[in-house]
This record gives C-alpha cells, structure tokens and sequence, in this order.
C-alpha cells in the first residue's frame, strides 16, 4: 500500500472517532493532532513541516473563535482541511495549453523516471479533452525509445515522429515540430534522461529549450524517492521560469508525501501526477481536491461551505452591534 493510501486511512479514521466523540474538547482537539503528525511522518513529511501543519492546526483549532452555529467538530475539521491544503500549495497549477495556437511541451527527467511514459499521459490527457496531439521522440540516447514510445502512443491513436539513425536532438526536435506544427494543437518532445545528476539535466534542457522554444517544460520526478525530490525541484525551479513538475508512482510508493511536500516546499508547481503504468493514470494535481480525498469525506466541500458562510456572518453581526451602539471597546 503507498504511503498517500496510508495517509488517508489513519486521517479518515481519526475524522471518524472525531465525528463519534460527545464532545471535543482540548483533549480532542490534541488527539487528532498527534494522529495528523504520525501520518504525516509514515508518509514520508519532513519533520519541520510536520511540526509546523501540526501546530497551525492545533493552534487555530483552539483559539480562533467559533462562528454562530458552528461546532467545535466542524471547526475542526475546516481548520484541517485548510491547513492540509495550504501545506500542499493552495492554488491548483494553471494550465499553458491555449486552444487556437500550437502548444510545445517538452520533457525532461532523470532516466526511470516515468518520463517516456508521462509523455504519452500528457499526450492522451489533451487528446481526452479534445485536441489534437503528437510525440517527437528527442532521445537518440537510449536505444528503443522511439519503439517504447510507438507501441504507448499506438494503444490510444497518437502520431510519433522520431528519425532512428538521426543522433542530432536538435535537428529531431525541429523536423518533428514542422511535421506536427500545421495541425496539431499539442506537441510534447520527450528527450533522454541519461543525466548522472542535476545540473547536467538543467545544461540540456536550457541548451534544448534554447532551440525549440517550448511553452513549457515539464520535469518528470519519481514520487519513489521521496524527500530528495527537492533537491531536482529546486534546481529546475530556479532555472526555468515555465517549468512545471509530474510527480510520478505515487501509486506504490512509500514515500510519496515526502516528495509531494518537498517539491511543494521548493516553490515549484505540481500539474500532474501519475498513479499507475496506465496510459490513463496521470491526474491533475488540485490540492484542495486531493484533501478533501485523502480526508475520505464525500461531503467536506459542503461543510466548508457552510463554516465559511458563517464566518461571513460574524463581522456582519459585529457591524449591526457597532451601529446599534452595543460596540464598546
Ligand atoms: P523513463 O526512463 O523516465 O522514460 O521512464 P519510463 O517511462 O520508461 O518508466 C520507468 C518505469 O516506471 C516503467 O516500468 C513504467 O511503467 C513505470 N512507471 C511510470 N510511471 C508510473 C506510475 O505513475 N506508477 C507506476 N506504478 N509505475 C510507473
């Protein structure tokens, strides 16, 4: 089981004693604390952060002053839901494709990495939504790549261009482009990945990028290796302005918190992530939406809304009181 599987049982069970208590209380309140921080270090968390969402939520959970007919409870669980998802960047990635141009994605990642599979994910995820897509395979590095990419590709009716005794990237990557350019509405060039480290990665992908002019640039990281996801995020953060982050095998991985969070923590964007071999198993990453997942409620939206909306009502009654002359300071 991974580690995200993992994460969500202990927070859903720990929301459903919640739900069962008489009364929360401090104690309560504590509790929940202290179950939210072993999940998160089974997950894989970096200690300080665990520290600080753990104490974010314990804090506001205790002192922020209840709304008119809001409990304790459902406090609670908004203040976690928040806090959860602040931790794993608030704001959903936007996406670059625009309709009515041709849209470059290229590729880039560490060899295993997921990435000559991300590159048909993305591929088939576009086409589901209507447009019309196509592969330049720019790896003449490791042999079998354009085959590999082909029978992913053929399953699902997407077009690869790759010139097998062509060893030029570059001249690749443009033939590929002027093929596809005239009716494609997204191309994605996957490129190798025999990069011993990080910075020969960034030397590629900015000497790359400098030729095909992308409008965006995807890094491919393995959700496998957890924590040290950071290190390849902050490299690639600081070298591209349009870089954005695939985080892959967060289905088997027991460490896929950790490299969510650290990535997270790296002020990269994550716009996918992949939860399976599948052609299909690649999501976008919304992480309110994957809260309210990993929460296990089906109806979080709709008590979030309701807390909020009385929230609103607080500094209404206070105005009312103000103008009625209760007000005292
Ligand atoms: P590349 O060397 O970076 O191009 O990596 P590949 O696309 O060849 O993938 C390496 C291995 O990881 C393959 O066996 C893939 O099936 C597997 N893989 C890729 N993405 C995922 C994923 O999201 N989940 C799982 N479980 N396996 C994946």
């Amino acid at each position: 089981m991974s580690s995200l599987e993992n994460l969500g049982r202990t927070l859903s069970e720990a929301l459903k004693k919640l739900l069962k208590l008489p009364v929360v209380d401090e104690k309560a309140v504590k509790e929940l604390v202290k179950e939210l921080q072993r999940a998160l270090l089974q997950a894989d968390v970096n200690v300080s952060l665990v520290l600080q969402v753990s104490k974010n939520v314990e804090e506001r959970a205790l002192k922020e002053e209840l709304p008119p007919g809001i409990s304790r409870r459902e406090h609670l669980i908004k203040v976690l839901y928040e806090e959860l998802t602040k931790f794993l960047g608030e704001e959903p990635a936007k996406t670059t494709v625009q309709p009515g141009r041709t849209n470059i994605i290229m590729l880039v990642g560490i060899q295993g990495s997921g990435k000559t599979t991300g590159t048909v994910k993305i591929a088939r995820y576009y086409q589901k939504r209507g447009l019309k897509t196509g592969i330049v395979c720019a790896d003449t590095f490791r042999p079998g790549a354009f085959e590999q990419l082909k029978q992913l590709a053929d399953r699902v009716g997407i077009p690869v261009y790759g010139e097998v005794d062509e060893t030029n990237v570059e001249r690749i990557a443009l033939n590929g482009l002027s093929e596809f350019k005239e009716e494609h509405d997204v191309i994605l060039i996957d490129t190798a990945g025999r990069h011993k480290n990080e910075k020969d990665l960034i030397d590629e992908m900015q000497m790359l990028a400098r030729k095909v002019n992308p409008n965006e640039i995807v890094l491919v990281i393995d959700g496998t290796i957890g924590q040290q996801a950071m290190i390849q995020a902050k490299a690639f953060n600081e070298a591209t302005p349009i870089g954005s982050i695939f985080v892959t095998k967060l289905d088997g991985s027991a460490r896929g918190g950790g490299a969510l969070s650290a990535v997270v923590a790296t002020g990269a964007k994550i716009k996918f992530v992949g939860t399976g071999e599948k052609i299909d198993d690649i999501e976008q990453f919304v992480p309110a939406d994957f809260v309210g997942r990993l929460l296990g409620m089906g109806d979080i939206k709709g008590l979030i809304e309701k807390v909020r909306e009385a929230e609103i009502q607080v500094p209404e009654q206070r105005a009312r009181a103000f103008i009625e002359g209760k007000f005292t300071l």
